[in-house]
């Protein structure tokens, strides 16, 4: 054991002279190695063969230029990416981002968690993320769709219903993945799979836009029924109202759950009452039609809306950090902690920082990191693909209760490698143990590729 802290001194000190610009990444990369070295040391074999050293190198990056003209005439430039990270277990899949902060750390961070998060599902998927630092915001559709032609008009090259199928994330939603879908198919001449989170009327599995959010309530229920407990009742805090945001509140409120607040990047609503079902009606077409701001909600309904702020102040049972990476800090995590909130449960990925994350564990907070609690969106993408290849569609039912069914499975083999001996389940380590394993043991049995 003496040689764990020399071991990981090492990897990190390597990894982080590699990868000197990139914070995110080193971020996520180094979450996992506090629990993933100690249990490499009793595997020899991953030692030897430096499956770690391997997993934290992308087998292909790749980045291109996206010209595209804008509704004035004049032309734009955006840089796109995809991150291929790993596909020992299956293509590589993994969503993509349009946001200006988008750049290699970002998205290498997002590839990195994502060959965990794949693996945890049970899916045959590799893990891939990409995206582009194109803003949505203000553009009108058809400067959506142009740029959304352009950007695939390269990736193309790159992807493939058996290669890697890409996914929507922060500001790719159903109108771009059509977009995209339809150059696609224009291009290569070939109706098939090739994304997820596709229209019903072309390929789309039901259940997919709602995956993220119901996947995440039912992560969380487990972890209340692990204790004897459940949702129904509980105070809920909810960041973003986004696609992740909007579908957990709508499971907190079929549970029984009051949910009290919903954030955009300016700023967050509170409202004592609860966001009930036509309240929640309000923000589906506010964020989804009009692309407007959360402030409106509170206009319109009379609460409280804080400006340039997060609402980890707010007294709860559970938070649900939905909107980013880094949006819950130490300072957010300590008021989280002294208003009694039991659970944390990440719809987004790696929202909390390394402090808020010490903070829980020091606290006895249940921690539910994204790579477990987030795990709905690209498992319901697996099973679109499968729907895809069987050229077949399950119903709402059929694939709810498959959803359903690979959280429940997730959580076990997270409470499996998590539990400790005072038998408080870590499932930040469970969720790392859990996802590394089968990735690993693939890698070993491919040998050096
Ligand atoms: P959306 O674009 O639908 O929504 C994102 C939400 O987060 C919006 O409310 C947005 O506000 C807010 N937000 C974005 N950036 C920031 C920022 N820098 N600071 C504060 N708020 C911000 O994205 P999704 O709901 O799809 O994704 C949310 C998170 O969930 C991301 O971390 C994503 O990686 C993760 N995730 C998504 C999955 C999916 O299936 N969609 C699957 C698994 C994880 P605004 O409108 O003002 O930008």
């Amino acid at each position: 054991m003496d040689e764990i802290p020399e071991l990981t001194n090492e990897f990190i000190s390597n990894l982080s002279k590699r990868n000197a610009n990139e914070p995110e990444f080193l971020q996520a990369v180094f979450e996992v190695t506090e629990d993933i070295l100690p249990f490499i040391e009793q595997n020899p074999e991953f030692k030897k063969y430096k499956i770690l050293e391997c997993m934290a190198e992308p087998e292909r990056a790749i980045l291109f230029r996206v010209p595209w003209i804008n509704d004035k005439g004049e032309i734009e430039i955006n840089r796109g990416y995809r991150i291929q990270m790993n596909s020992a277990i299956g293509p590589y899949k993994g969503g993509l981002r349009f946001h200006p902060s988008v750049n290699i750390s970002i998205l290498k961070f997002l590839a990195f968690e994502q060959v965990l998060k794949n693996s945890l599902t049970s899916l045959p998927m590799g893990g891939a993320k990409g995206g582009s630092d194109f803003d949505p915001k203000g553009k009108s559709d058809t400067e959506i769709m142009k740029f959304c032609q352009s950007f695939m008009t390269e990736l193309s090259n790159h992807i493939g219903p058996n290669t890697d199928v890409p996914a929507g994330d922060i500001g790719v939603g159903g109108r771009e993945i059509g977009y995209m879908f339809g150059q696609y198919r224009r291009l290569k001449r070939e109706f098939t799979g090739v994304l997820t989170g596709k229209g019903m009327e072309f390929g789309g599995s039901l259940i997919r836009p709602e995956a993220t959010g119901y996947g995440l309530v039912y992560f969380v229920e487990e972890m209340l029924q692990q204790k004897g407990d459940s949702l129904a009742g509980k105070k809920i805090v909810v960041s973003g109202s986004g696609n992740v945001a909007q579908y957990a509140i709508e499971k907190c409120i079929e549970h029984g759950a009051t949910v009290l607040t919903a954030s955009d990047s300016d700023g967050y609503i509170y409202d004592p009452a609860g966001i009930d079902k036509e309240k929640l009606a309000f923000i589906f077409e506010l964020k989804n039609e009009r692309r407007g701001r959360i402030k409106e909600y509170a206009d319109r309904y009379g609460c409280e809306y804080v400006e340039g702020k997060k609402p980890w102040n707010i007294d709860c049972d559970v938070a649900l950090p939905c909107a980013t990476q880094n949006e819950l800090d130490e300072e957010g995590a300590l008021e989280l902690v002294s208003n009694g909130c039991l659970i944390v449960g990440e719809g987004a990925n790696m929202p909390s920082t390394p402090g808020a994350i010490t903070v829980f564990q020091q606290n006895k907070v249940l921690y539910a990191p994204g790579k477990a609690a987030n795990a709905g969106g690209v498992a319901v993408s697996g099973l679109e693909m499968s729907q895809n290849s069987m050229r077949y569609s399950w119903t709402k039912k059929e694939v709810d209760t498959k959803l359903k069914e690979i959280m429940k499975n997730i959580h076990k083999t997270c409470v499996k490698y998590g539990r400790q001996s005072d038998g408080f389940i870590d499932y930040k380590k469970g969720a790392n143990i859990g996802g590394f394993v089968k990735v690993a043991n693939a890698m070993l049995a491919q040998g050096l590729v």
